[in-house]
């Protein structure tokens, strides 16, 4: 498979070609087709493998073709990641592939002061990646609805259980719009990592490299 093959917009394409990426890795070359195409996603994979691009091209594609100007406090798009170090790298990510695009993600996290964040959320917002802590206190302050929500991605769900993280999980998928698209990933597949994937997602495609 090529980059060319996965039908992306011109400006994604462009960014993968500054990246010098010649070919999609296996697990993007099998879950960027059915999330373009609006399904959701079911993806084991470890880090490594390319899956940070696996669901920040099918959301950067859906966004810049699009082109619609960012709305304050209400993100089109909802990454979460389990530490402030995975949602920086998430949104250098995007950035980068990004970079032919005009749209605008802001990065919420905890351990620092929440001024600036909240502030980036007030300027506009396509794509928020957040840990799900502070996402949860800055929503319970009314500095993020999840009304205009479009997509929800949950990456390293093994990690987020480890951590603890399942009740505050719960308190923001309680919060999502029931009309969405939603990407799980996760490095391995436990019983409580699918009760909670089965609890998310709507008939996923799933994919395992
Ligand atoms: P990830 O598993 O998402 O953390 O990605 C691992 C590394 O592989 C990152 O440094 C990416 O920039 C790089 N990468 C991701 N996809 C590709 C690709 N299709 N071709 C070459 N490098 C890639």
């Amino acid at each position: 498979t090529t980059f060319e093959e996965l039908n992306l917009i011109p400006p994604v394409q462009r960014a993968l070609a500054d990246e010098n990426y010649k070919n999609p890795t296996p697990i993007q070359a099998q879950t960027i087709p059915p999330a373009i195409a609006g399904k959701d996603v079911l993806g084991c994979a470890q880090t490594g493998t390319g899956k940070t691009a696996s669901f920040a091209l099918p959301i950067l594609n859906m966004l810049g073709k699009r082109n619609r100007k960012a709305t304050p406090n209400r993100p089109s798009a909802l990454i979460l990641a389990p530490t402030r170090e995975l949602a920086i790298q998430i949104g250098d990510s995007c950035s980068k592939y990004g970079r032919h695009l005009r749209l605008r993600h802001a990065l919420i996290y905890g351990g620092v002061g929440q001024r600036q964040q909240v502030r980036s959320l007030k300027r506009g917002v396509h794509i928020l990646v957040a840990t799900p802590g502070r996402l949860l206190d800055l929503m319970n302050q009314g500095h993020i609805e999840l009304d205009q929500l479009e997509v929800f991605v949950l990456d390293e769900a093994d990690r987020m259980m480890d951590m603890g993280f399942l009740p505050d999980l719960k308190r923001i998928i309680k919060q999502l719009p029931e009309q969405r698209q939603s990407l799980f990933f996760s490095a391995t597949l436990s019983p409580k990592i699918t009760e909670l994937s089965n609890s998310l997602l709507r008939d996923p495609i799933n994919v395992n490299v």
